[in-house]
Formats: C-alpha cells, sequence, structure tokens
C-alpha cells in the first residue's frame, strides 16, 4: 500500500474537513400539493416537478 510522502499540516488538515460538516437537507413546500419536499427533487408525494407531473 502506497505511503504518505509528507507529513499533512494541521492546517491543511483542517482546510480539508471545512467541508466535513453535516447539513440539514433543504426543505420547501410543494406547490402542488402543499406538502414539504427536498428542494430540486421531484415530490415525493404528488410526483410532480415545475407544477408538472413526471409519469
Ligand atoms: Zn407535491
Amino acid at each position: 500500500m502506497a505511503v504518505p510522502f509528507r507529513r499533512v499540516s494541521s492546517t491543511r488538515r483542517d482546510k480539508r474537513r471545512t467541508h466535513d460538516k453535516l447539513m440539514a437537507p433543504t426543505l420547501v413546500v410543494c406547490p402542488e400539493c402543499g406538502e414539504l419536499k427536498l428542494a430540486h427533487r421531484v415530490c415525493k408525494h404528488c410526483g410532480s416537478y415545475n407544477n408538472k407531473k413526471i409519469k
């Protein structure tokens, strides 16, 4: 197995980890049925996107 050539500095390590934080998913109200849904996703409740029914 490959081994790191150099030690990663604490600054570099911590900069990398700034993106590791957990974030709550963005929820929006569906304009079709009024249920909460994930933003930029087809509504789980009524299956619409952009006020159009998908399938
Ligand atoms: Zn909906």
